[in-house]
């Protein structure tokens, strides 16, 4: 993928961090309340390996095949990593093993198989629900307004833990198109009464990309994912990691 050099990550990383503190500051915000998400698609895990000593521990995968096949390599190393991509049902035993989160529930079926496979292990996971607020048929989540029931469904999975949402902002160079996604994300969070609900919380909005971070942590995103602005441009369309 990338040419970049580690030295050139190494600034970009520094770069974002610089933006992300910046973003926080202009809307008032803790910047400590912000976590930088490294998405690390495509990224060898040699460099992977060289940001986590470095210090920046949080990485995240699309696809199960390219983390197992990193997953060795970083034996050892003290690091968190979440999971970002749609996520098939046939992979959930795998996928738990190795993540400490997954920002992509986006259907019954799915919250079903890992309950059944968490319980089975005794293990409780984090997740995210995400939303589809672009309404982009291209994109996963579920629709905005069928965000009450999932949540009441996905309550009664005593494995699974809710502590936020997700998206993916509209694809678009127009802020007045992007700024919105985020709005509604922070609307749906806001708006729901978590005391109804045994396990969800909420607290965490993952969203923001390379393009639209800034944006995101104005409308009040607590997880940034990037990939493009730190790694360089990846060889692989989007469409290779988005659609089945
Ligand atoms: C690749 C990816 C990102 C990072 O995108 P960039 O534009 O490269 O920063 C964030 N979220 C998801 C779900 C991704 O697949």
């Amino acid at each position: 993928m990338t040419s970049l050099k580690i030295q050139e990550i190494a600034e970009n990383i520094d770069l974002i961090k610089r933006r992300i503190e910046k973003s926080c500051i202009k809307a008032g915000r803790n910047p400590k309340d912000v976590k930088l998400v490294l998405a690390t698609k495509t990224v060898p895990a040699e460099l992977i390996k060289t940001c986590i000593i470095n210090g920046d521990t949080l990485f995240a995968e699309n696809k199960i095949q390219e983390l197992l096949s990193k997953i060795d390599y970083l034996k050892g190393l003290d690091y968190t990593s979440h999971f970002i991509g749609h996520l098939q049902t046939n992979k959930v035993k795998q996928v738990i093993k190795h993540v400490n989160s997954i920002h992509s529930l986006d259907r019954l079926s799915l919250a079903k198989e890992l309950n059944k496979r968490l319980a089975r292990n005794n293990q409780k996971m984090r997740v995210l629900v995400q939303v589809n607020t672009s309404r982009e048929t291209s994109k996963f989540g579920i629709n905005p307004e069928d965000l009450p029931c999932f949540l009441e469904e996905i309550n009664t999975f005593p494995a699974i833990y809710v502590e936020g949402l997700m998206t993916i902002g509209k694809f678009s160079s127009s802020e007045k198109e992007i700024r919105p996604c985020f709005q509604l994300l922070k609307q749906l969070a806001d708006e729901t009464d978590c005391s109804m609900y045994e396990r969800v919380e909420l607290k965490e909005l993952s969203m923001g990309m390379s393009n639209d971070f800034d944006i995101a942590i104005e409308e009040g995103s607590t997880m940034v994912r990037i990939g493009t602005a730190i790694f360089g441009e990846r060889k692989y369309p989007d469409s290779y990691y988005w659609k089945e």
